[in-house]
């Protein structure tokens, strides 16, 4: 990054207020006048919200976002985009930095809109904030920020690939958060050369080890849905050794340690190595203890501590740890994996109650596998001739579109069907049960967006210390001023 003198840019040059009775910068459609003329920070610049988001007064924390956002637009208008048509390579470092402060900011000012229940307001606010920054750039993060709301507040997986189709082709797409979204939207519908294309490409932009490591275990894992198991193991530990020896590598937050646990956690998974789940068992016990998680974050921890046993065949640990789970965040998922416990630590007749009773799971979700997969078990272990033909039908009818996860499908139907013809046999139960250490959803959870996107898990004050951290080890953030 070239060094840039701020005397030749104008830093000193008079600040681009906007006029009074104009549409205010931050988006909220009222005058600027009556908005956030009488609140801008200065170099105070995030404090008050930081301050607002500890305190849990969402109300306040909004209207400083908005007054944060109105700042460092003027200052944008001040510095940067002056400069940006007739010298754009001079402050080009300034613009990418203001894209990413002001995205930023962005982000923060939808969880404020959420917070307050304004959720429905955020896609015409963000329209606003088009006229924000006058460059292309900032035009495709509109639209990404878009369909990052519709995913996310809106739970419109649909809306939200409607709007990311605006930005056409992603083939000279260097922004590393579209690409992200756009794998998560897309992922069923590319080839697995196109994804695999996409996934280097993030690999070369990623800026951190943790997302080079994140990225690396996708690409092993599509490996794995076309059947490919060499490579994906090959793929996994490059991945992790690469993340030792990267020297980018800051002290370990929450987060990252997360991630790192779910990688290794794969990596036993894939190579049936136990050193990797024992690490990964030791790293999430030790994750739990820490302060700083939601409620829904801690949970997911306790899911990962119940998969790492049951692959380990500690089915008390196991079991202990998904009631842990279940007793926070009630997920359906949690009793199927309880159930396939249950078998061993409580005895069948339990066990086959609670999958009977787990709710209704979505039918084409990964999680529908599990239960399919985990109810056939089940039925094989009982010879159970009700349940058995009930999974006989279930297994018939589940739509698989990876050739992994259909192979292990017929493997269990055959297994369900000699149960049926000639009685159960400790061999036949077995091997139905080793069928499920493929986990679907414990393998697929990986892919999904959630843990991409800081933030989801982790209390938002802990995510808003490590920003301030950030932006004071941010040199150019402090020359900027
Ligand atoms: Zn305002």
């Amino acid at each position: 990054m070239t060094k840039i003198d701020s005397s030749k840019i104008g830093m000193h040059r008079q600040a681009a207020l906007p006029p009074k009775n104009s549409n205010c910068l931050c988006g909220s459609g009222e005058k600027f006048k009556r908005c956030c003329a009488d609140k801008l920070p200065g170099w105070q610049l995030g404090k008050r919200t930081r301050d607002a988001l500890a305190a849990k007064d969402y109300a306040s924390a909004l209207v400083a976002c908005r007054a944060d956002i109105t700042q460092y637009t003027i200052w944008h208008k001040t510095n940067t985009d002056p400069l940006l048509h007739s010298a754009p390579e001079a402050v080009e470092y300034f613009l990418n930095l203001d894209i990413r402060a002001l995205t930023e900011l962005a982000e923060l000012l939808g969880m404020c809109y959420a917070e307050t229940d304004k959720s429905d307001e955020f896609p015409a606010t963000l329209e606003q904030l088009r006229l924000n920054i006058n460059h292309p750039r900032w035009q495709r993060k509109i639209i990404y920020l878009q369909a990052f709301h519709a995913l996310t507040a809106d739970k419109n997986k649909r809306a939200s690939r409607r709007e990311l189709e605006k930005l056409g082709s992603m083939e000279f797409e260097t922004d590393i958060e579209i690409l992200q979204l756009y794998i998560e939207l897309f992922h069923d519908d590319l080839t697995f050369t196109a994804k695999q294309k996409l996934v280097d490409r993030i690999i070369l932009l990623a800026e951190s080890a943790i997302d080079r490591l994140h990225y690396r275990c996708i690409r092993a894992i599509d490996f794995l849905l076309i059947g490919d198991m060499q490579d994906a193991l090959q793929e996994i530990s490059v991945a992790v050794d690469a993340y030792k020896q990267d020297s980018s590598k800051k002290a370990d937050s929450l987060y990252e340690r997360h991630r790192y646990t779910m990688a290794i956690g794969l990596v036993g998974r894939l190579s049936k190595e136990p050193k990797w789940t024992d690490q990964a068992i030791a790293i999430c016990k030790d994750l739990i203890e820490e302060d700083g998680w939601t409620e829904s974050g801690r949970a997911d921890l306790l899911r990962q501590l119940g998969d790492e046993f049951r692959f380990k065949g500690d089915w008390v640990s196991a079991r202990d740890s998904y009631r842990q789970a279940y007793a926070i965040q009630s997920l359906p998922i949690l009793q199927v994996f309880l159930a396939e416990c249950l078998v061993e630590t409580d005895g069948w007749e339990i066990a086959a109650n609670t999958i009977r009773t787990v709710d209704l799971i979505e039918p084409k979700s990964a999680e529908f596998v599990d239960y399919v997969f985990t109810f056939a078990y089940i039925a094989i272990a009982g010879d159970d001739k009700s349940m058995l033909s009930e999974s006989e039908n279930l297994l018939r009818g589940l739509s698989i579109p990876s050739p992994y996860f259909r192979e292990q499908r017929d493997s269990l139907l055959m297994e369900v069907i000699n149960t049926v013809r000639t009685g159960k046999s400790p061999a036949g139960t077995n091997r139905a049960h080793s069928l499920l250490h493929g986990m679907a959803s414990t393998v697929l959870r990986y892919m999904k967006l959630e843990p991409n996107f800081m933030g989801i898990g982790i209390n938002l004050g802990k995510i808003l210390e490590n920003l301030s951290k950030d932006e004071q080890a941010h040199p150019a953030k402090q020359n900027r001023r």
